[in-house]
């Protein structure tokens, strides 16, 4: 193995997320998981060569986790001796305005995201421990931290601002910041490639509908608007969580149901969405369930196909017109073609028309799934948020 590699990092509060990839060739060489860091028994996983390794054994924090994985590829391949790292590239959910670019991690920059932790509590502590670790695991290469939040930097003033007093927002950094964001680049830049046009020219709108599910509208190259708000938790109808609702049911519960701070939030990040409404977040499942003539799973289809239209519909008016391509993508938008076509049929007076033959055919390819004759594109793209990380951090390294 020659070419130049990355290391990419995903640390979540438990969880170890990795993958070796070659961002000349889009090659993921091997990759994995740490799961259940600090609890009795922990998980890992390791994948090379098409063979998958799992084995329990406690890992008792960060440190142990990343150690593990300098195991797994010991045990199991590839050498990382002999892989020709050349960066690590650490995924972090929540860069606040501080953070436009993909940035190289020194000392100052692991505090600022450390600074960063009481806008991302559930996220932000195990980037920033996950850093820690590599950094000493890894000290001979570059580190670079990728942002969720970046792409959405370009975000216009009046898509970012709450309408809440100018101070007190100002005093807790309250704005959109929107998230998924590697994914919404890296989808709108290879839709633009699809279509054959200009990626600073064209509009476009992209559904990352994935267990977290979020919408961006993407004008000439750059994100104009997004659902999600200061946290992930606004927007679309989300596997475990509400989106968007009217803020008063917050004190509501807090009042009338006598629910403490956390308790609601409880409920609104991991009660609701579609589990919440019937029972089910797995979208197999759920189509099994309306299959079946399950009425509490058809409304929970419906409340979630709703959504998305009616951000479909205004983010139209706030592009100006119609999209050039609605770009489907992530776990549910690549592999369920009912929502497409629903979405396609909510827009057909608009002139959308989905081929529904195409649109039925299961791949793994990017792909257009609309009709020769639909005023706008519909495309579905495998989004590969690891990839784009590689690659963000080699352009950052200058390799
Ligand atoms: P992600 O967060 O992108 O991994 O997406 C996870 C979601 O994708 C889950 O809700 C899954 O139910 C859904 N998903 C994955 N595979 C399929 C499939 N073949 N058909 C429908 N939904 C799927």
């Amino acid at each position: 193995m020659s070419s130049a590699t990355v290391l990419v990092i995903n640390a979540g509060s438990s969880t170890i997320k990795y993958q070796l990839l070659d961002p000349a060739t889009a090659e993921a060489i091997a990759g994995g998981i740490v799961e259940r860091i600090g609890e009795d028994m922990g998980l890992v996983e390791h994948r090379y060569n098409g063979v998958e390794h799992s084995e329990n054994i406690h890992i008792g924090d960060h440190g142990d986790g990343l150690r593990e994985v300098l195991r797994l590829f010991e045990a199991h391949g590839p050498h990382l001796a002999d892989a020709n790292i050349v960066a690590v590239g650490h995924r972090v959910v929540q860069g606040g305005s501080v953070f436009p670019h993909p940035t190289l991690i020194d000392d100052h920059v692991l505090e600022q995201i450390r600074d960063l932790i009481p806008l991302a509590p559930l996220h932000n502590p195990g980037h920033v421990k996950g850093i820690e670790v590599a950094r000493e695991l890894f000290a001979d290469v570059p580190h670079v931290a990728i942002f969720d939040t970046s792409f959405f930097q370009t975000l216009p003033e009046a898509a970012y601002t709450y309408a809440l007093p100018r101070e007190l927002a100002a005093q807790h950094s309250i704005r959109r910041y929107g998230f998924h964001g590697t994914s919404h680049q890296y989808v709108s830049e290879q839709a633009a490639m699809l279509l054959g046009r200009d990626y600073k020219d064209i509009k476009q709108i992209v559904a990352h509908l994935g267990s977290g599910a979020s919408i961006s509208a993407v004008k000439n190259g750059e994100a104009v608007e997004t659902s999600m708000g200061l946290t992930p938790l606004e927007g679309l109808v989300m596997g475990t969580r509400t989106g968007d609702m009217d803020p008063a049911i917050v004190l509501h519960l807090q009042r009338e149901a006598g629910m403490s701070a956390d308790e609601v939030n409880t409920v609104l990040n991991k009660q609701s969405g579609l589990k919440g409404l019937c029972g089910e977040n797995d979208f197999r499942e759920l189509l099994r369930m309306i299959d079946e003539g399950n009425h509490e799973a058809t409304v929970a289809f419906d409340v979630y196909v709703h959504r998305l239209v009616k951000y479909v519909g205004s983010y139209m008016a706030v592009l100006g017109g119609l999209p050039d391509v609605i770009t489907f993508t992530a776990g549910v938008g690549e592999n369920n073609a009912l929502i497409r076509e629903r979405v396609a049929q909510a827009l057909a007076g608009f002139g959308v028309r989905i081929d529904p033959e195409v649109n039925n055919v299961r791949s793994k390819e990017a792909r257009v799934v609309s009709a020769p004759d639909s005023t706008v594109t519909i495309a579905v793209i495998p989004t590969n948020e690891e990839l784009a990380i590689a690659r963000q951090t080699m352009d950052l390294i200058g390799q």
